[in-house]
């Protein structure tokens, strides 16, 4: 069983199927790996066919049913393994969404730290995630490092260059910055 967060594998555990470092669900990925195999076996036997009926080995009343029962094993197959990767894909949108709603709610206390953390985690699991920086600058600008603030939002406009509320919070950082040179933010150009 394979973490879709921290890359870690688990024992399957009856009953109990999450990541004790995340607390995300874990995808069968012996499952996956069963039907990836079994996939290449059901295509080197419809390929062995073809080349019989080809040859002339077997004719059409042998080869109709074997053929159209290794089509249905192969779209069997094929679909679980594609409900696998939506999975997948789920619970990484999932946690990603939960630790970002997780950061915001401590940025909002003023439990800057914290949000700081849980930001930088999902930074580092997807860093193209655009709202995640942005959240980021915010975080920064609260903690007054204003420098790290517009770097952060610069970052996120980089990612999402038509993006106008991106734009105005740069715009907003880079006004704050230019409006309080003698505040101290100064000195961290320094
Ligand atoms: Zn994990």
């Amino acid at each position: 069983m394979e973490c879709v967060i921290c890359g870690k594998g688990c024992e399957r555990v009856e009953g109990f199927n999450f990541c004790t470092k995340c607390g995300v669900e874990l995808i069968d990925d012996e499952r996956e790996g069963e039907l990836g195999r079994r996939l290449q076996e059901v295509t080197a036997a419809r390929e062995a066919l073809e080349k019989q009926r080809a040859e002339g080995q077997i004719g059409d009343a042998a080869y109709c049913p074997i053929a159209s029962t290794l089509a249905k094993d192969s779209q069997q197959g094929e679909a679980e393994l594609e409900a696998i990767e939506q999975k997948r894909k789920r619970l990484r949108a999932e946690w990603v969404y939960k630790m970002l709603d997780n950061a915001e709610q401590m940025l909002g206390q003023g439990n800057l730290e914290s949000a700081s953390a849980a930001a930088q985690k999902v930074i580092q699991f997807d860093p193209t995630n655009t709202a995640t920086h942005m959240t980021m600058a915010r975080i920064l600008n609260s903690q007054g490092r204003l420098e790290d603030a517009i770097w952060a939002a610069r970052y996120a406009q980089g990612l999402d260059p038509s993006n106008i509320q991106i734009e105005e919070y740069v715009g907003q950082l880079e006004l704050l910055y230019q409006g309080k040179p003698q505040t101290g933010v100064k000195q961290l150009f320094a």
